[in-house]
């Protein structure tokens, strides 16, 4: 089983100011938390002075986003090299690079692969719309977006995969522990197919969609979610560090 890990996605919110009061005040609410891996995803330009902040504590550091070529004329953008000595996550294909940037499952899979070729865990995000959910093709929709984004993957040593419902996203609409379990499943059930069974079991499966310290323990009794990523709530300190701490306690006492 994968070790727990919870994300938490700042989006374009918090000055550096900001972001550094939040990382320390995190750092220090969670002192003695163990077992879950945490990830905290500033703005880029925050990524470096909070990876500064936080080291030598457990706390890791994790992108946004990353462009798929190592360098060149990509104005505005950050490469995974230039993200591999600063931080060890990243996340891919979120929903909201997909609607407002228009990232395809091709250009997802070529940030992957890229991700992975430097050493840096890539947190891939698949979803559906509300649209395809109610047109009850969500588990085809989520099964063709991950093999596509994992196209040409060898190795997927590092890889998270986060399955976010778009409709579920920034607005208080979380899916129920049981609609999540049945997508982390089908995740993990195209993983193995792709890698292993062995392989699959050691990928950490998230849930993400307003996820709150009131609905985490349903997220992380399933058996297939290993953790969280988590947008409005991670800027809260308290409500972070308690989805965290309901995580530990959650997982505990299970194998892996
Ligand atoms: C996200 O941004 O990935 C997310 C899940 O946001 P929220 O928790 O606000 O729904």
């Amino acid at each position: 089983m994968a070790k727990p890990l919870i994300a938490g996605n700042w989006k374009m919110n918090t000055t550096l100011q900001d972001g550094m009061v939040l990382a320390t005040a995190l750092q220090q609410l969670l002192e003695g938390v163990t077992g879950v891996e945490v990830v905290l995803c500033p703005p880029f330009v925050s990524v470096a002075a909070v990876a500064a902040a936080l080291r030598g504590s457990p706390l890791k550091v994790g992108a946004q986003n990353m462009h798929h070529e190592d360098k060149g004329a990509f104005t505005g953008e950050v490469s995974a090299p230039m993200l591999r000595d600063l931080c060890q996550y990243v996340i891919v294909g979120h929903s909201e690079r997909r609607r407002d940037f228009g990232e395809t499952d091709e250009v997802v899979n070529r940030k992957v692969k890229k991700a992975l070729e430097v050493g840096l865990r890539p947190i891939l995000c698949v979803g559906e719309s509300l649209e395809q959910r109610q047109r009850g093709i969500y588990a085809a929709v989520v099964m063709r977006s991950l093999m596509a984004c994992l196209d040409g993957v060898e190795a997927p040593n590092g890889l998270v995969v986060a399955y976010e419902p778009v409709w579920a996203i920034g607005t208080g609409m979380a899916a129920s522990g049981e609609q999540a379990q049945v997508m982390a499943g089908l995740v993990r059930q195209v993983l193995g197919q792709r890698f292993g069974e062995g392989v699959a079991a050691s990928v950490p499966v998230l849930y993400g969609g307003s996820v709150t310290p009131a609905n985490i323990q349903e997220f992380v009794s399933q058996p297939d979610i290993d953790g969280a990523l988590v947008g409005g709530a991670s800027l809260d300190a308290k409500q972070f560090a308690e989805i965290v701490r309901i995580t530990a306690r959650a997982r505990a006492g299970r194998p892996g």
